[in-house]
């Protein structure tokens, strides 16, 4: 079995307003194993988000315990929109976390460098990301929140601001460089394929306030990569029951 990088237990967040309290997340318990694929689904609103800022630390919690296997864990985050200033090459753009945690050395910046080659952004190192489609920024949004060696990914709602074919794409080979960096990755999508197909479990939250309603162990037979893996036949059986479970009305 592999280490556990990350215990959640209890995890309660409230959030005040003028209107008074409001509970966005119940109470939430999961673990997270090295190496694995977390998707996180739920009704819009049940917290998400909420979630995985309070992982990153951009939000407080208001109970619970949240603990990582090591301390000074590297967290890199990936969101809908790539955030990629449009005066600094795709370099420049690429080195800015190293920049910002002042960790940025030859080596590093030769690191981030073998990165864009090898994922085929060899060509626009030195270009600027106007000359870059959506799916290409949002691969050298990943190699930037790469470049910085995390320990943890969280991505919410990376791909939803793209097309359905680009965001296919991207999603696969956004897989295949997690995987083949060996990344441990927690991701809120609010799209049932991309979380079969890409996960190695699935936490399946109720709606506000959520609590979790179910944990998915996916298995696939002849798993390969995302676009492929929605031809496994227990695809649909999976789809249908987190479906179900998500009890979306009108
Ligand atoms: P999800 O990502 O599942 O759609 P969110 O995490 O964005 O849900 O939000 C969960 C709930 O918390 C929502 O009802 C939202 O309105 C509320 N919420 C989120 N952020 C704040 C905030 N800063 N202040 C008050 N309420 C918030």
């Amino acid at each position: 079995m592999k280490p556990c990088v990350l215990s959640i237990k209890h995890l309660q967040k409230n959030y005040h307003d003028e209107n008074g309290e409001l509970t966005a997340i119940q109470d939430v318990s999961f673990d997270v194993y090295d190496g694995e694929f977390i998707s996180i689904v739920g009704p819009s609103g049940c917290g998400k988000s909420t979630l995985l800022s309070i992982l990153a630390s951009i939000d407080t919690k208001s109970k619970g315990n949240i603990k990582y296997n090591k301390d000074n864990i590297i967290l890199g985050y990936m969101l809908q929109s790539d955030f990629l200033f449009p005066w600094r090459t795709i370099l420049e753009n690429c080195l800015l976390g190293l920049e910002i945690n002042k960790t940025l050395n030859d080596e590093r910046k030769q690191k981030v460098i073998k990165l864009l080659k090898t994922y085929g952004l060899e060509d626009f190192i030195n270009s600027y990301p106007d000359s870059l489609s959506g799916g290409m920024k949002q691969r050298v949004a990943l190699i930037r929140t790469l470049a910085i060696n995390p320990d943890i990914l969280l991505l919410d709602e990376a791909f939803s601001a793209l097309d359905f074919q680009t965001r296919s794409v991207l999603a696969d080979d956004v897989y295949k460089i997690i995987k083949r960096e060996g990344k441990t990755a927690i991701m809120v999508t609010h799209n049932l394929s991309e979380a079969i197909t890409m996960s190695d479990r699935i936490i399946v939250l109720t709606k506000r306030p959520s609590v979790v309603k179910k944990i998915y162990k996916v298995n696939l037979t002849n798993k390969s990569t995302p676009i492929n893996n929605r031809k496994c036949p227990e695809f649909n059986n999976y789809y249908d029951k987190i479906w179900r479970d998500l009890d979306v009305h009108l």
